[in-house]
């Protein structure tokens, strides 16, 4: 675990007790921290019995506290313990804010921050693979993988690589990264902000935090991330700040099975500065790059069958992540794509993917959205209003030819159908598979007929 005798005799609350916040508490714990934690649900309360406080921060006193720990699903701009914690004088913070105060009594290491819109996950999962193929000591964190306090600290020369989405950067005040970088931004979760510029603003904190002779990294792709590039030159030391845009690298990327499209190039050349700016050489990241299998729900090959590919690209929650995915079968004479979208919306159209609407063959739309996205698309494509995932697979499966694509790309978060971005892929890939195989009988899946 990581911990730092920094938090001995203070006090913490922690709110919140999913995974990050129980190795909060036993990180602050073993640090000789008095804590208060609370959660509404019973179960995890009293786990913690006899070891801290059980009070709901938002009715004690909290004036002495060093810091709420709070999980990044809460919205602070809603949320009553924004307004609690500002009366008492009381910094809220996350996991990552707590790893930052553990550093300095760490073996020597470096630490990368990944942010964007887009991307995220991909690209950190990238620099990890890299780094490892590099056999560097390295770890993956944030918003993937296990929580970073709960791991065991890294050897001397280690590499953290953090991926950090708005909500944790908003938690996080004192987390110097040797390198950090933004992918894009492009508007989302804009419930939580106060407008596109607020949500920008957040995410330009993570290289606000540095200092000037850190490495920030930027892509090219889009105005905003441009612009807070701009500004993070004119304060950062000369040769500090990269933006890249991926054109060298498009010769190679012919080599890269599980980075193809455009936004998978933006990716990499994301991850190829991040790595070099740690010193490695392209005889260790060329290989790597060719050796990446990809993370679920992103781009996804699920099966090939007659012909036919199926892709899940569930994580694509906005119409900003669904545009590449498109982007990624031009036209051809023997392809077409069978694209299946709609969930919850994010907004009211697809300008985005607009572009890329000559690649599509048909649409299926399902979810809150689908009469929305069917009376968008109608004028461009044929649209089955499917309604149901289960039904647009069969009915997808059903026009495609050898050669098709079915895509399964929604542009929506998730929640009307189903718990999270990861059920809704892992029920294409189950129906799919069972639609492929001998008894076709989906029948046992729930929501199909
Ligand atoms: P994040 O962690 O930021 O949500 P992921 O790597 O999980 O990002 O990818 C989420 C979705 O966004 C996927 O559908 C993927 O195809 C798409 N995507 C990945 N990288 C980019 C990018 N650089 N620009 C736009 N869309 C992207």
């Amino acid at each position: 675990m990581i911990t730092t005798t920094a938090f001995s005799g203070k006090r913490y609350a922690v709110l919140g007790l999913a995974r990050s916040g129980m190795a909060a508490v036993e990180s602050l714990l073993a640090g000789g921290a008095q804590v208060t934690a609370w959660d509404s649900r019973e179960e995890p309360r009293r786990a913690l019995e006899g070891r801290v406080e059980l009070a709901d921060p938002l009715n004690i006193d909290l004036t002495g506290y060093a810091g709420i720990v709070v999980s990044p699903g809460v919205p602070l701009n809603t949320h009553p313990i924004a307004r609690v914690a500002e009366a008492a004088g009381v910094p809220v913070i996350g996991d990552i804010e707590l790893f930052a105060l553990a550093r300095p009594q760490l073996p020597p290491h470096r630490v990368v921050g990944i942010t964007g819109t887009n991307g995220k996950s991909t690209c950190t999962a990238l620099v990890h693979h890299i780094l490892q193929s590099a056999a560097l000591p390295c770890r993956m964190g944030g918003n993937i993988g296990l929580p970073i306090l709960g791991a065991n600290p890294l050897d001397a020369g280690g590499v953290y690589v953090l991926e950090l989405s708005s909500y944790q950067i908003d938690l996080t005040h004192s987390l110097h990264c040797e390198v950090a970088a933004l992918l894009n931004i492009t508007p989302d979760h804009l419930d939580r902000y106060d407008g596109f510029a607020g949500y920008a603003a957040s995410k330009a904190r993570l290289f606000a935090m540095q200092r000037p002779d850190q490495v920030a990294v930027f892509g090219m792709g889009d105005d905003e991330t441009r612009a807070i590039a701009m500004r993070e030159a004119a304060r950062h030391e000369a040769g500090c700040v990269q933006s890249v845009d991926g054109q060298d690298l498009l010769a190679l990327q012919a080599e890269w099975p599980s980075l193809q499209g455009p936004h998978n190039l933006q990716n990499a050349a994301v991850a190829v500065a991040i790595v070099e700016a740690l010193g490695l050489t392209p005889a260790q990241w060329r290989p790597a790059l060719a050796s990446f299998r990809g993370l679920p729900h992103r781009m996804e090959r699920v099966a090939e069958a007659n012909g036919v590919l199926f892709i899940n690209d569930s994580k694509a929650t906005n119409p900003a992540s669904t545009a590449p995915a498109l982007a990624a079968f031009p036209p051809h004479p023997s392809r077409r794509v069978h694209w299946i979208l709609g969930g919850l919306p994010k907004g009211d159209d697809l300008d985005e993917c607009a572009p890329f609407f000559g690649n599509v063959a048909a649409a299926y739309t399902i979810g809150d959205a689908g009469p929305l996205f069917a009376d968008l698309l109608g004028p461009y494509m044929p649209v089955t209003r499917s309604e149901m995932l289960c039904e647009a697979i069969q009915q997808a499966m059903a026009a495609a030819k050898p050669g098709d694509v079915v895509l399964l790309s929604p542009a929506c978060a998730s929640f009307d159908q189903f718990r999270d971005y990861e059920a809704r892929g892992d029920t294409f890939r189950q129906i799919v598979q069972t639609l492929l195989s001998p008894e076709g009988s989906t029948a046992a899946i729930p929501g199909c007929a």
